[in-house]
């Protein structure tokens, strides 16, 4: 608890952004200070048990927390994407956001069937981003071992969602 206390202190919160009435939760302040940044990777991979042979990080501030999990858990690091950013050949997945509609993407070649693949993000909230990136991993044959993430916003119903799919979901830090 003390770590997580840490590291919950590290985040701020910026009221109105990106539109009035959202309360952003700002983790940039936490990955700027070296301890609660070591505290954070140390923690997630503390919840990690079996072994992971890919982490499948989020564009964008997944890919920082993901980069560095997926060196201390030995894994290789795999890159999902917004659509249209990836050079070679991809697979897309649309996903609802709170108005319209968005598109991750992956290298279709970028996991080996049946490898272990552990999706990893800033922020759990309606789980929308998270489900797009685990069907993406799936059609591409890999097994998605869990979901991790810092931050979970509950009252969104994010971490209910993935649990229905069967996914293994972890969050350090819960916000109502
Ligand atoms: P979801 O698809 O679960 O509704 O939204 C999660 C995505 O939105 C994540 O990729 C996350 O980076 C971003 N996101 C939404 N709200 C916040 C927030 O308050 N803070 C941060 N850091 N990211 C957010």
């Amino acid at each position: 608890a003390g770590a997580t206390d840490a590291i919950r202190a590290l985040v701020r919160t910026i009221p109105d952004f990106p539109r009035p009435g959202i309360q952003f939760r700002d983790i940039s302040t936490l990955f700027l200070d070296r301890d609660g940044l070591a505290a954070t990777v140390d923690a997630l991979a503390a919840t990690v048990t079996g072994p992971v042979d890919l982490v499948a990080a989020i564009e964008a501030r997944g890919f920082a927390i993901g980069g560095a999990l997926s060196v201390r858990l030995n894994a290789g690091l795999l890159l999902v994407r917004k659509d249209g950013k990836l050079p070679g050949a991809t697979i897309a997945e649309d996903y609802a956001l709170e108005y319209g509609r968005d598109r991750l993407a992956m290298h279709v070649d970028a996991c080996a069937p049946g490898a272990r693949v552990l999706i990893v993000d800033d922020l759990l909230a309606t789980g929308g981003t998270a489900l797009a990136a685990v069907r993406l991993v799936q059609r591409a044959g890999g097994k998605v071992v869990g979901a991790r993430f810092v931050i979970d916003l509950p009252g969104l119903g994010g971490g209910r969602a993935l649990d229905e799919a069967g996914i293994d979901v972890v969050s350090l830090l819960a916000y109502e």
